[in-house]
């Protein structure tokens, strides 16, 4: 086994949006990094789409495809969210996170170390601090599914008001049936991603059956299977949660989705990742330790109770599930966003849930109780 290059101040494992950010915002500030990834330029596949407000101010306005001052959820009653959304155009977003061509390398990892990885079961690279940025995979955990097909605005209309981002439309559903919902996003270049989505499962809805209740859900808006049949598509299977541990607790440290930064009971990680990145870079920069900087005493409680949303979220009935987001959308937006896109907000995410409590009938809220209290 052999040094395979120099000592650097940060080694990132994984070249996905989380690593990708870290890497780049490190070298901004002037830190040797190396990132390590099997397929670096690899285009990723999917989506991605964020509140706008959880960004940080360095992400290029360049990497949106598309930006909607408000988001429209139907519980199934209609209800306009005053907070902008935006879609990322990820090739662009994966462009403006530059890293040197030096930095990349090109290679698995095949053993981590604090001080060390292990390349293709060979060569190490050295560096003062690991980075484990692979992503989420846990094959038993909750999943999030979903299938879309991506249409041409003016055949969205049919379904769609006008320019309508909307993040979630229960209209359709079954009482005796597990519940999916359409999110609908416009991608820009006038094309719109028309998705059936099953937020959370054990297991997740088999992306088969969304594709059927899509087509299902936009025949009944006059959207015919012919229609969409040459559409392009997407299908969208990941885990919610890690199988086991706590993320403040993980040697070397992880970042991204499998590093305690996905919100578990929406799937959301890629702005929290690009906007921690910071917090990371700047520990290392000023020499301390980037996983308290992370992992606070609040954000610990709040990673916490949110998992304890999702386990609550998987033993409600399927029309518990909408009755519960009917209240969730009830709720004033600063609570909605307490809830949604804080990591550490520990008294803004407990006063939410304790609102949507209140805010949902006696029943469900029995059911969310019960699920917060009970173990995995
Ligand atoms: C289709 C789809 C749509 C999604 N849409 C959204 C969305 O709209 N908004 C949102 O916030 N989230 C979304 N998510 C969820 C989640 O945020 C994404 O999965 C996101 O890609 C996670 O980023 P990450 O960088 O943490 O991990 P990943 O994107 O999984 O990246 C991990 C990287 O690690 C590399 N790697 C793995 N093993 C090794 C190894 N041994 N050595 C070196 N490198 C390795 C991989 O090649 C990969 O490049 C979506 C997920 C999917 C699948």
């Amino acid at each position: 086994m052999r040094n395979f290059v120099g000592h650097r101040d940060l080694v990132v494992v994984g070249a996905g949006p989380a690593g990708r950010a870290l890497a780049h915002r490190a070298e901004a500030s002037g830190l040797r990094v190396a990132l390590i990834d099997p397929a670096p330029h690899r285009r990723w596949p999917a989506t991605y789409g964020s509140w706008a407000d959880e960004l940080p101010d360095w992400v290029d306005p360049k990497s949106f495809a598309a930006q909607s001052p408000q988001a429209v959820v139907y519980t199934p009653r209609r209800r306009v969210i005053d907070r902008a959304y935006v879609t990322f155009h990820t090739g662009e977003l994966q462009r403006r996170l530059p890293v040197t061509a030096g930095a990349v390398i090109e290679s698995r990892v095949t053993q981590l170390f604090e001080d060390c990885v292990v390349i293709d079961g060979e060569n190490r690279v050295k560096a003062h601090t690991i980075v484990d940025a692979r992503g989420l995979r846990s094959a038993k955990a909750p999943a999030q599914s979903a299938y879309g097909v991506i249409v041409d605005a003016e055949l969205a209309g049919r379904y769609l008001e006008a320019g309508e981002t909307v993040l979630m439309d229960w209209r359709g559903a079954q009482p005796d049936r597990p519940p999916s919902f359409l999110y609908a996003i416009a991608l820009g270049e006038g094309r719109v991603l028309l998705e059936e989505t099953c937020l959370a499962g054990a297991p997740a809805l088999p992306i088969g059956d969304l594709r059927n209740r899509l087509r299902n859900r936009l025949s009944r808006h006059g959207i015919a299977p012919a229609d969409i049949e040459d559409a392009d598509d997407e299908k969208v299977w990941f885990a919610l949660r890690r199988q086991s541990g706590v993320p403040w607790k993980d040697r070397p440290l992880r970042y991204g989705s499998g590093g305690g930064l996905m919100h578990p009971a929406t799937g959301y990680s890629v702005a929290t990742s690009l906007r921690e990145a910071e917090t990371v870079v700047s520990a290392l920069v000023n020499q301390q330790d980037p996983r308290r900087a992370l992992w606070n005493r609040r954000s610990r409680a709040v990673y916490r109770l949110r998992d304890r949303g999702l386990t609550s979220l998987l033993r409600l009935d399927p029309i518990d599930v909408i009755r519960f987001f009917d209240g969730f959308f009830d709720l004033a937006v600063a609570d909605q966003r307490a809830y949604l896109s804080s990591r550490d907000d520990l008294a803004g995410v407990a006063r939410a849930m304790t609102r949507v409590v209140a805010h949902t009938d006696r029943a469900v809220s029995y059911k969310v109780m019960r699920g917060a209290v009970a173990r995995r």
